[in-house]
């Protein structure tokens, strides 16, 4: 559908606010504790944070839980019984407050859920959400959205698009998707017509850092590079980097059994952890962190454009603020692109 403008009062945000909530819809926003700021379900249009750069979590766990159940399971005389998850059971969603590169990273992590199998649950899970993007009018310097394709004002992902029009704390709503119009029709009188079409000039300005299609095809001839090495030195391990990301998208898949009842779960893994390649024999085929970190650099920016036609990585910056060492994967894609090979 062609993208349709509208301009949103300062104070119409709220009442927009309580019309969803007068609608049953969950609304989740980003809310801030300890200087943290993660999507939370609220209730209060004043607990929402604003002027954040980005949520220190992503968004994803909206449609990809940290943890999921997938099925309960029991066994009686009669045999085994199975119970899976209730679709029916997933409740709307309007996530408020995803910056661009979240709202991309969505399109990202279902082009890997809609892949060789189909996840029904994630599916699922993400047709019940309708995505509030909110642009970016300011950058920190772990941001590179601009050098993946992305921009400050994306409309990629997002359902509605706001754009603060400068000090005055009105809005500029573009309406992208039915699911945008959906809410639009809830509140018609609160998205008034205007002639606003400019938006660039209240957006952040983040110039281009790297190229992604050079670092695609440096990479074809990288994989034996002592680059590697030298990058991830002083990498833990720890995992945070992809819990952070917005198009990280491992899991791991385990039975927990209680007596003659268990559930099946899901819960979010890392290929920076040690053991997350560990065959059943013991062997290792990453058995070093250099191998592990060339795995998530190469999957991102060779392996997924090759089978899927995407980057895996938004340039949201989000893995380098969470970094306990200090890696920046920033610096690190700008040395890969200037090292000879
Ligand atoms: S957050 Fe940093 S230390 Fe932890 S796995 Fe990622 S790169 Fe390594
Ligand atoms: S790899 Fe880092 S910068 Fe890229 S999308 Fe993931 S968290 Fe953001």
């Amino acid at each position: 559908m062609n993208i349709d403008k509208r301009l949103v009062r300062k104070d119409s945000l709220e009442k927009l606010f309580d019309i969803l909530k007068r609608n049953s819809k969950t609304i989740y926003a980003p809310f801030t504790k300890n200087g943290k700021s993660t999507f939370r379900d609220t209730e209060s249009f004043g607990a929402i944070s604003t002027g954040y750069i980005q949520t220190t979590e992503s968004a994803k766990d909206i449609a990809f839980p940290r943890t999921e159940k997938l099925l309960d399971f029991s066994k009686s005389k009669e045999g085994m019984s199975v119970k899976g998850t209730d679709l029916n059971d997933i409740p709307d969603v309007i996530l408020w407050g995803v910056r661009p590169c979240d709202a991309s990273g969505i399109g990202e992590l279902s082009s890997i859920f809609n892949w060789d199998y189909k996840d029904e649950i994630y599916i699922n899970r993400l047709s019940k959400v309708t995505v509030f993007g909110f642009s970016c009018s300011k950058s920190d310097e772990y941001c590179f959205c601009t050098s993946v394709g992305g921009n400050p004002g994306n409309t990629a992902g997002s359902d509605i698009l706001f754009t603060l029009l400068g000090e005055e704390g009105d809005y500029l709503a573009e309406i992208i998707t039915e699911k945008g119009l959906a809410v639009v029709d809830l509140a018609q009188n609160l998205f008034e017509k205007t002639d606003i079409s400019g938006k660039e000039k209240f957006l952040a300005e983040l110039p281009v850092k790297f190229s992604h299609e050079d670092i695609r095809l440096k990479l074809d001839k990288f994989f034996e590079s002592k680059e590697w090495i030298e990058q991830s030195l002083r990498c833990l391990g720890c995992g945070a980097c992809a819990y952070v990301c917005p198009t990280c998208a491992c899991f791991d898949i385990q039975d927990e059994a209680h007596g003659k009842k268990g559930s099946r779960v899901r819960c979010w893994d890392s290929c920076g952890f040690s053991h997350f390649t560990v065959h059943t024999s013991g062997y290792n085929p990453r058995n070093v962190q250099s191998a592990r970190w060339r795995q998530r650099i190469m999957h991102k920016f060779s392996y997924m454009p090759e089978r899927l036609s995407v980057y895996g990585c938004t340039g949201c910056g989000r893995c380098s603020r969470a970094c306990p060492v200090d890696m920046n994967i920033l610096e690190h894609l700008i040395s890969i692109q200037e090292v000879t090979v």
